[in-house]
């Protein structure tokens, strides 16, 4: 998979500084933004999130592309409402010798591999008889498998990032859009290192909120997100 930062709101923290402390100060926007009154964000944005004052984070935007990625992730990745998406289409983009995601459980056992490549196999060749046919894209993708490779780009304000890797950066979630968020935040930490501290599993902060669903490896959860 490819995972970029294709753009985000030029100074994050900053953006989210000045609507915080527009909130909170008697100042014209134009003097919070003057440097002298521009102090270190650090604090500022530890309170934000310690209080749950968090439509301030809605200002800072990240843009990202995936590819090489399965519609088994993007079907998960769309589910989350605050966002934008545009994903390459099977209505008008021939899908003729299409790519494929290989779960490494089925990597792992070349019995599995063989079944499962047989089946990409065949679903591929019936897809491309069909179009042959005369059957419309729209109507031969119906046979394609989950698995196929797709592309999409994903547009998120930092609030709704904070919570999208919140549960899918646990161990509960599915391996591939934990991979895929795990990557996004490394990125966004970049760029963003106050917002997205923190981010990550709930265990990450403080307790695992799974209860008795919890994987029980905090401590290696915690350790794998401090080296992001
Ligand atoms: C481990 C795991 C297993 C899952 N299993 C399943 C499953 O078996 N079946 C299934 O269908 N889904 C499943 N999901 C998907 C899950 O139910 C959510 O659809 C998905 O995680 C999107 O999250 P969300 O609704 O919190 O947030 P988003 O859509 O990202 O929205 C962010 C937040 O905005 C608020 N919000 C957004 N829209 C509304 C609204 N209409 N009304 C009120 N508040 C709103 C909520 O506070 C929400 O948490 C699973 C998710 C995970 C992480």
């Amino acid at each position: 998979m490819q995972v970029r930062l294709l753009y985000h709101t030029p100074d994050p923290e900053r953006a989210v500084y000045i609507a915080a402390r527009l909130c909170y100060s008697k100042h014209d926007i134009k003097d919070i933004e003057r440097e002298s009154l521009y102090k270190s964000p650090k604090d500022l944005i530890e309170r934000l999130k310690r209080s749950g004052h968090l439509s301030v984070f809605e200002h800072a935007v990240f843009t990202f592309s995936l590819e090489g990625v399965s519609r088994v992730m993007t079907h998960q990745l769309v589910r989350h409402r605050i966002a934008s998406y545009s994903q390459r289409s099977q209505r008008y983009v021939d899908e003729t010798g299409f790519n494929y995601v290989v779960p490494p459980s089925v990597r792992e056992n070349p019995e599995a591999e063989k079944i499962f490549r047989e089946i990409m196999k065949k679903s591929e060749e019936a897809y491309r008889r069909l179009c042959s046919l005369g059957i419309d894209k729209e109507d031969a993708r119906y046979l394609i498998p989950q698995g196929i490779e797709t592309k999409i780009i994903v547009t998120m304000n930092a609030r709704e990032l904070l919570h999208f890797f919140t549960l899918r950066c646990c161990m509960r979630a599915q391996w591939e859009i934990r991979e895929t968020a795990k990557r996004m935040l490394s990125l966004a930490k970049r760029v963003a290192p106050l917002i997205f501290k923190d981010a990550g599993p709930s265990c990450v902060r403080g307790e695992c909120s799974e209860g008795e669903f919890s994987c029980g490896k905090a401590g290696e959860v915690r350790r794998e997100f401090s080296l992001l």
